[in-house]
């Protein structure tokens, strides 16, 4: 079932429905979920529906033509704003929170309400945080604020404890898997299955897996980890940066690229933990399989979750926009400080 724009979400959008037929839909509410489930959408779809000028009064499907449906089509409604971290800081600045909670105690341009969402909500400090609170607590009268937050534990409780909290599941591997053969980017069903199963229920991170390129790099990073050979740190270094910056000139997709080869990678030595514990992991690519049981029988469970930890740490240094070289030299060594014990090393040309 689709509603607003997205599919899947069924548990949030039968949330919202129920308060709107109800008369009970709150000032504030919070999307908590996983990357790539659809949040940010069914916010821009709720938005439209709330603003529609020609929608019945307790039906929540906007109607796609009037001025105002048109308006936050094209990005242009007054009476709509989205703020998220600005791209260059670590946080979101308590500047933008009192521009956007300023903007929100003026009367609407267009219609009865207003509707403001708040991307990247886990990244309010303590002090844009404070500053919500009056709105947070008096919203002017048809106002509607949705904050977005994947990791809802960083949230102060006093912001917590005043929003109206939609859980967002993983989405369907299903629905995932149409998605990707409607944008063209996989092959078959069996490719778009196994695409989706990898990006666990999130969208946004198969639709990046599905790219060939990286399909291509990550078999060949696992297979080198994995195999029999130790490697030379510096160099997997080297090439696993140039492979980051093929990503594109902005350092936000460079670092994107990052967090995706990390999770894969966390994945592959969760693979290998459960393996040398006697567990059947689940295994999207069976050409993953002969690296991870060959790893699992040479280390120690004590090894892999080390491992594990430690991309799950380049995730969290990427997030946090530490210097990219850093953050991979760094992580090329410890990992070679594991996988290289006992073995004899062999480097490869560096790939451009
Ligand atoms: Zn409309």
């Amino acid at each position: 079932m689709s509603w607003l724009g997205v599919k899947g979400a069924d548990r949030a959008a039968d949330a919202l429905r129920e308060s709107w037929r109800l008369g009970r839909f709150p000032h504030a509410l919070l999307f908590a979920g996983p990357e790539g489930v659809g949040k940010k959408t069914l916010a821009r779809g709720l938005a439209q529906a709330i603003l529609c000028e020609a929608r019945p009064a307790l039906s929540l499907v906007a109607c796609g033509l009037c001025p105002s449906c048109v308006q936050v089509i094209g990005e242009s409604h007054p009476d709509l704003m989205e703020v998220k971290r600005p791209e260059d800081k670590q946080e979101l600045p308590v500047q933008v929170v009192r521009e956007l909670c300023d903007w929100f105690g003026l009367k609407p341009m267009r219609g009865p309400g207003k509707v403001a969402i708040v991307d990247d909500a886990d990244d309010l400090t303590t002090e844009a945080s404070n500053a919500f609170l009056k709105t947070l607590e008096e919203p002017p009268p048809g106002a509607v604020l949705v904050l977005i937050s994947t990791s809802i534990e960083v949230l102060l409780p006093t912001i917590l404890s005043r929003c109206q909290v939609v859980r967002f599941d993983p989405l369907p591997l299903a629905v995932v898997a149409e998605l990707l053969l409607e944008r063209g980017l996989a092959g078959g069903l069996g490719e778009a299955t196994r695409l989706a199963a990898l990006g666990e229920g999130s969208a946004s991170r198969s639709i990046l897996l599905a790219d060939p390129e990286f399909a291509r790099f990550r078999r060949g990073l696992i297979d080198q980890l994995g195999g029999e050979h130790g490697f030379a740190p510096p160099e997997l270094a080297a090439r696993t940066l140039a492979f980051l910056r093929q990503a594109g000139k902005e350092a936000v997709e460079q670092r994107r690229r990052g967090v995706l080869v990390a999770g894969e990678l966390a994945r592959f030595f969760r693979g290998v933990l459960e393996t040398g514990l006697g567990l059947e992991p689940p295994c999207p690519l069976p050409e993953d399989a002969p690296p991870r049981d060959a790893l699992a029988l040479e280390l120690e469970p004590e090894d892999a979750i080390a491992l594990v930890e430690r991309c799950l740490r380049v995730e969290y240094e990427l997030e946090r926009r530490l210097y990219l070289p850093l953050v991979v030299e760094s992580f090329m060594h410890d990992v070679g400080v594991v996988l290289n014990r006992g073995r004899e090393i062999v480097l490869t040309a560096v790939a451009e």
